[in-house]
């Protein structure tokens, strides 16, 4: 049997609103699928809803699948241009007898579908329009009577063999004849949905479980237009942690809200790569976007609810931080720092090398931009704020620090290189001179040159700030712990 060509894979979006995460996830698996088999990715707007559908959101989509790092293949298609041929599909539909007129209004159907309520029956078309004669057809469109055109249901069932939940079928008797052209000429969705996918050539679709239910209505449409029946992957929907579906009660949904909150593109694509799929045992669960190319098939996608953890992503964020190269990390840290009035462009610029160096050192304990940001302060900022939670915990006793940091001032105004061997030597020393551990020396000295509980080791802080500045800040620190002192006694 020949190979089967690489697939033409597609991400259709509705232009309703913003990207939301589980589009993007949507778009994402398309993308890696088609990268990983040298397939294509077409991005389709279907814009035919023109009361809902707006310039904005086509744009956002654009601009998130771009953040993303998703890039399409050939001209974006959109849905609202090709309303001649699906028109032209629908009649030849109607000609060749697949479909048929429908005149019955708005309101009959309204009044039918109330009976059925009533009765507690379902409701379900009953082709009185697919009975009238020939003659009367023609008389009604001849009078300009309004009309629909339905897809005449054949019997049967209707099946295909899903990827990720094998095989679905469904009895045609549960399918109603349904519209596919309204009165006015504009297509029903799945009527112009496998109008367009045939017309792109479309080979593989793959989308959200949400969909499964008019699959076998586009199913028909394909066999009734002579066209090859694409594959269909469905993938699972995404729940937030309380297991129910994801939506704007569980925080933010759109994909541009993310990029606001500091998370980098690498980490978004990573955790949503694993909503709905999984890597197994012998990847990484961090990976790139090449790695996740590298890594994806189809057949570990996974059938049950995925889980939107922010938390996890936050995470997720974190590991990328640490190892994005730092290139890549300046140019995103450096716009925040001089919002947050820290540093100037230039000045960074200037200082290039302790810049990197010092991005190297706090990214580390950092899930989000802003955690760089926020303890990037000690390192700009001649005056520092002591976080009240490291002052309790490790200068509960001002009368024994104080001295303690005098004398660690003194032993550091007095050290030979500044650098870090030298200091833990030095330090450690007086530690055992004065008889106590060496954290009794660290901890208290980390609040005093930072003012939180955490930062980087101490003796890249030390580098970081510089000799001048180190020793001022323990100055500053003693005069603060004199004052507390006296406050206590
Ligand atoms: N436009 C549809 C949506 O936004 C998707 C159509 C499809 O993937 O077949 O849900």
């Amino acid at each position: 049997m020949p190979e089967a060509a690489p697939p033409r894979l597609r991400f259709a979006p509705s232009p309703t609103g913003y990207l939301h995460v589980g589009g993007a996830r949507t778009a994402l698996f398309n993308w890696l699928l088609a990268r990983r088999t040298g397939g294509k990715f077409l991005l389709r707007i279907e814009d035919t809803d023109r009361a809902r559908s707006t310039d904005d959101s086509t744009r956002a989509i654009f601009e998130g699948l771009r953040w993303l790092g998703l890039d399409w293949d050939e001209e974006v298609v959109f849905q609202g241009a090709n309303l001649a041929r699906h028109r032209e599909d629908a009649e030849r539909l109607l000609a060749n007898g697949k479909a048929y007129r429908c005149f019955c209004t708005p309101d009959e159907l309204d009044a039918r579908r109330a009976e059925a309520k009533a009765d507690k029956s379902a409701f379900k078309y009953d082709r009185r329009c697919d009975v009238l004669g020939a003659d009367e057809v023609e008389r009604r469109v001849a009078a300009g009577t309004p009309f629909v055109l339905r897809f005449r249901v054949p019997e049967g069932e209707t099946a295909w063999d899903d990827i990720v939940h094998d095989r679905i079928a469904f009895p045609n008797r549960d399918i109603e004849d349904f519209v596919i052209l309204r009165s006015d000429g504009t297509p029903i969705y799945n009527h112009a949905v496998v109008s367009d996918d045939i017309a792109m050539g479309i080979t593989l679709v793959m989308r959200g479980d949400d969909h499964i239910s008019n699959t076998p209505k586009q199913v028909l449409l394909y066999e009734a237009l002579g066209a090859a029946l694409p594959r269909f992957a469905h993938l699972p929907m995404i729940h937030g942690t309380d297991g129910k579906k994801l939506s704007k009660r569980h925080g933010a949904t759109a994909v541009g809200d993310y990029q606001h909150l500091g998370i980098l593109p690498e980490a978004m694509v990573n955790f949503l790569a694993l909503l709905g799929w999984s890597p197994g045992g012998e990847f990484e669960e961090v990976m790139t976007l090449e790695e996740l190319v590298t890594a994806f098939s189809t057949e570990k996608l996974l059938r049950k609810a995925a889980v939107f953890d922010p938390k996890k992503l936050e995470w997720m964020n974190g590991q990328h931080l640490s190892r994005i190269p730092l290139a890549e990390l300046e140019p995103r840290v450096t716009p925040l720092l001089v919002a947050a009035g820290l540093a100037t462009a230039e000045e960074l610029a200037s200082r290039r090398d302790w810049y990197f160096h010092l991005l190297d050192l706090l990214r580390v304990r950092s899930r989000l931009l802003d955690d760089i940001v926020r303890q990037a302060g000690p390192y700009f900022r001649d005056a520092i704020e002591y976080e009240p939670e490291a002052v309790a915990k490790q200068w509960k006793e001002p009368a024994t620090v104080e001295p303690l940091l005098a004398a660690t001032r003194e032993t550091l105004a007095a050290l030979g290189p500044w650098e870090p061997p030298a200091m833990e030597a030095a330090l450690r020393a007086l530690a055992e001179a004065k008889g106590v551990g060496g954290g009794k020396i660290f901890q208290p000295l980390r609040v005093a040159l930072t003012g939180l509980g955490v930062s980087p080791g101490i003796f890249d802080v030390m580098v970081a700030l510089g000799r001048e500045r180190t020793l001022a800040r323990i100055t500053q620190a003693e005069a603060r712990l004199q004052a507390m002192a006296q406050a206590g006694a």
